[in-house]
């Protein structure tokens, strides 16, 4: 079943990679929230280092104002700037802070902003605008900012960035033990002390973070893998479901058509069989259902490893099963449906019952139909329909069928009976040379007797034949009824020729030139009395295998002749190549000859050109003997027609050909009489009047 494998696989395939790709879509797109998440909590980090440094900024300078300038200050007022000897305990508490750089601003201000003390020049304080911030740490708020120190007056404060320098702080300096405000305390610290500090910890934090991250998303990838992997599972079971037949395991009849177009698309021409198991509702209610379940199942079994490794089985219906088959070469046919009959010769064991197993098979190539999958498989189904109605094992698709008439079902199912029973007989109609009126050969003509329906022409029921598989049986007879019918001349008419019809569908029988060989061996006829007409669409439609069965017969002595001839398009190349003795105008040109210069320009052309080719050339359907006159005037060598008689049954042919004779010998005799009198160029039958038997059929 490798082939199954690869036409039902590739949409699984598929899957697989869609899951792969998905899930590598999802583990990208889920890092953008992740890595959103990162920035926006390192911000946060960072805003909240900023914020301790400055929270650290306000203790550290309250502590300066605690520890240094209020007792430096003392508790007297400031009203009127500060005394020399506050000045003197402000610059000795102020110096060690301000020397080593932890301080890089120390401002006294009085509550209105104007400078007491700045530690950087003690002596002499600049005078600078007041500051709101002033105001507002005088009245108990506490004001600290980010500062870039560039500008006194244009402090670009409250920024973060590399670019920070320091951290401004303004606090209110109570005299010990007073909470009256008497100042406030400008202190600018180094911003870098307190970045370290932050630095250090934003690393410690972005690590953790990163980490913590890095975590979450591999816990979210690994979750999202085993949930993509559970959906593909889910997906894969679905597909499954969807293109499989849950009892059998088999492909449904979706998954068949996706096999079809496969086949299809890769431009190779196949084979379908609807198989229909005959009686299965009458299996089921006896066996019961779960037993017919199981009948199923055996069935489902046997074919698949029947047709195993050619084809592919499908369940398309409750009891259909449908088989691909893409070994559409010589033969092909005949392969498949032997893969399909041996799978389904054994009787099935169900339970202790042995069930018997019937099948009926309609088969359609897609070299015959021009649809999608849905059509081919559905001219399958019209022919498994077509076989089960007419009660016959194989039915092959052809175009009539789309009209068929439940009439004509069952007259093609009674015509395998009727084969066996003896319904069928040959009627002949000779063929006569148009000048000496000699008859060479006779053709012979099928007929069925139906009990019911009187006597039916070969139109009624052998195309009725050609779709179904019963054209073999029907030509067989055929062809032992001609040997035994010249076997029965043998004494009377020791010279006589019959002519048998092939039809198209023959030509796909291998077998059938070997049988017609032995056929005449056994009855020891020699091949030469026996024709073979085929009609030139037959022979064109499958020209190598025409050249095969034909060139095989005539290789053993039996003669060919091209039956209506003018009807098809034969390239005159492919006329050469064929092996052929006997042209037959068709009788379409034949027909109104008289009256139609055209018809008589094609029979011309026929007659000259199987001459050429050194054909016999024979005119069929000749009714008025102006007609005769004009094949004969032409060159035309034989001629078969009602003019001369219908086919009619052996014994009256056989008393026809008696009269016939007496009848030449006369005209003979009555022209050696004449034997000096100027001759006349006519046609010995044109002037003759012919004993015409009825043909019930005509
Ligand atoms: P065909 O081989 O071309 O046979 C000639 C048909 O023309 C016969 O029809 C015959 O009765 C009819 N016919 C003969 N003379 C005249 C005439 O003067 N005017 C007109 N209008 N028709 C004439 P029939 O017997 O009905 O057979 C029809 C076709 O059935 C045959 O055409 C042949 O293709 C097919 N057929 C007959 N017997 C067999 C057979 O045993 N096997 C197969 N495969 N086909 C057969
Ligand atoms: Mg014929
Ligand atoms: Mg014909």
């Amino acid at each position: 079943m490798g082939r199954w494998n690869q036409v039902d696989r590739g949409p699984v395939d598929r899957r697989t990679g869609t899951g792969s790709r998905l899930f590598a879509i999802y583990a990208l797109v889920s890092l953008i929230p992740v890595a959103v998440l990162g920035g926006v909590v390192n911000q946060l980090v960072r805003h909240e280092i900023d914020d301790r440094a400055l929270s650290e900024a306000v203790a550290r300078a309250q502590t300066i104002s605690d520890a240094s300038i209020e007792p430096a200050i003392g508790s007297g007022a400031l009203d009127h700037g500060i005394s020399s000897a506050q000045r003197r305990r402000l610059i000795a508490s102020t110096a060690s802070l301000h020397g080593d750089a932890s301080v890089l601003r120390l401002r006294l201000r009085s509550a209105t902003g104007t400078i007491l003390f700045d530690a950087s020049h003690p002596h002499d304080a600049p005078k600078v605008a007041v500051d709101d911030e002033v105001k507002q740490a005088a009245a108990g708020v506490p004001v600290r900012a980010l500062t870039r120190m560039n500008n006194d007056e244009v402090d670009l404060a409250n920024r973060s960035g590399a670019d920070v320098a320091a951290v401004e702080t303004y606090v209110a300096v109570h005299p010990p033990g007073s909470s009256r405000v008497v100042a406030v305390l400008e202190t600018y610290l180094p911003y870098q002390p307190f970045a370290d500090t932050a630095a250090a910890s934003e690393r410690r934090l972005t690590e953790a973070l990163v980490g913590g991250l890095g975590i979450l998303w591999m816990i979210l990838a690994l979750v999202s893998w085993s949930v993509t992997r559970k959906l593909r599972a889910t997906a894969e079971e679905s597909a499954w479901l969807a293109h499989s037949d849950q009892l059998t395991g088999l492909p449904n009849r979706h998954a068949f058509s996706e096999m079809i177009e496969a086949w299809a698309d890769a431009d190779h021409p196949i084979l379908v069989g609807v198989v229909d198991i005959a009686r299965f509702r009458e299996v089921n209610e006896t066996i019961g259902h779960d037993n017919g379940d199981r009948f199923l199942c055996d069935v489902a079994r046997r074919l698949s490893a029947g047709v195993d490794p050619v084809g592919m089985v499908a369940r398309v219906g409750g009891d259909q099963f449908a088989v691909l088959w893409p070994d559409f070469g010589a033969g092909g046919e005949s392969r498949m449906l032997a893969a399909i009959q041996s799978a389904t010769a054994e009787q099935v064991s169900v339970a202790g019952i042995r069930v018997n197993l019937e099948v009926t098979v309609g088969v359609a190539s897609s070299t015959q139909i021009t649809g999608d999958a849905a059509d081919l498989l559905r001219c399958a189904d019209l022919a498994t329909h077509a076989a089960k109605e007419a009660r016959l094992i194989v039915v092959g698709y052809t175009p009539e069928l789309e009209a068929f008439d439940p009439d004509r079902l069952e007259l093609a199912g009674e015509l395998g009976e009727a084969i066996a029973a003896g319904q069928l007989k040959l009627h002949y109609q000779p063929k006569l040379n148009l000048i000496t009126g000699h008859v060479r050969s006779v053709e012979a003509l099928v007929r069925w007797e139906h009990p019911e329906r009187g006597l039916l022409p070969p139109a009624d029921f052998v195309p009725l034949a050609e779709t179904t598989s019963l054209i073999r049986p029907l030509t067989a007879w055929v062809v032992e009824e001609a040997a035994r019918q010249i076997v029965s001349w043998r004494h009377d008419h020791p010279a006589l020729s019959v002519s048998i019809n092939f039809s198209a569908r023959n030509l796909d029988d291998n077998r059938l030139a070997e049988h017609l060989l032995q056929v005449l061996a056994a009855a020891r006829v020699p091949a030469s009395r026996l024709e073979v007409e085929i009609t030139e669409t037959a022979a064109i439609a499958d020209p190598t295998r025409a050249k095969d069965l034909l060139g095989h017969l005539r290789q053993a002595g039996v003669r060919i002749s091209l039956d209506d001839f003018g009807q098809g398009s034969t390239s005159l190349v492919s006329l050469t190549d064929l092996p052929v003795d006997e042209l037959k105008i068709d009788r379409s040109f034949v027909l109104g000859l008289e009256k139609s210069d055209a018809k008589r320009a094609v029979a011309e052309f026929v007659i000259a050109l199987g001459h050429r080719l050194g054909m016999l050339v024979v005119a069929e359907g000749i009714e008025t003997e102006n007609a005769a006159t004009l094949l004969t005037s032409m060159g035309c060598d034989e001629g078969q027609g009602y003019l001369f008689c219908h086919p009619m049954p052996a014994d009256e042919l056989e008393r026809w050909l008696v009269d016939h004779q007496h009848m030449l010998s006369e005209v003979a005799s009555r022209s050696d009489a004449t034997a000096d009198a100027p001759v006349v160029v006519e046609p010995a039958l044109g002037s003759l009047e012919v004993e015409r038997p009825t043909d019930p059929l005509a």
